[in-house]
């Protein structure tokens, strides 16, 4: 069973969810809240556009669990899929990204997070994988916030057109 994709909202709460069932989605940047991470990848363009389509695509397997020890927790196992334009940092001729990212999240409930053994860390071993750590405030699981922090862990810092630059080097 799968929650229809027009429902995958960038909060998910977790009442939504039915435990111990795999929803999975594959949605792309025709979801208003998947544009705007485009656009926020691409706000350094001042308006250019590539000749290729920008795009994000996301398949992602959402599952509430619920079990004595941790109480409620989500997982989202995430496949991230971006192509976009980016400017170069010699010349600033537009040059065309692309990456592809898996990451596991772990939403635990956010009590844990004032608990000290928590304090320190930003990933966690649980149903036999490494998962980044994250909570849930109020049931709400914060999906867009967690998929922006993955794109800039993962985007290329320093786009440069790829051997010679398009335009003259600045410096
Ligand atoms: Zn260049």
């Amino acid at each position: 069973m799968s929650i229809n994709t027009k429902k995958l909202t960038e909060i998910i709460n977790i009442k939504d969810l039915n435990p111990d069932v795999i929803e999975e989605f594959k949605v792309s940047n025709e979801i208003p809240w998947v544009q705007d991470l485009v656009n926020e990848l691409e706000e350094d363009n001042e308006g250019e556009k590539g000749e290729l389509p920008s795009k994000i695509e996301l398949d992602l397997k959402i599952t509430l669990r619920s079990v004595k020890f941790y109480g409620d927790y989500v997982t989202v196992r995430a496949g991230i899929k971006a192509e976009y334009y980016a400017p170069c940092i010699r010349c600033l001729a537009l040059t065309r990204q692309e990456f592809e990212h898996d990451v596991n999240g772990l939403f635990l409930h956010d009590t844990y997070a004032s608990r000290p053994e928590y304090q320190d860390i930003s990933s966690y071993f649980i149903e036999n994988e490494e998962m980044e750590l994250y909570f849930h405030k109020k049931g709400q699981v914060e999906l867009k916030e967690f998929i922006h922090e993955q794109i800039y862990i993962e985007k290329e810092a320093f786009p440069r057109c790829t051997g010679e630059c398009v335009n003259k080097v600045l410096f």
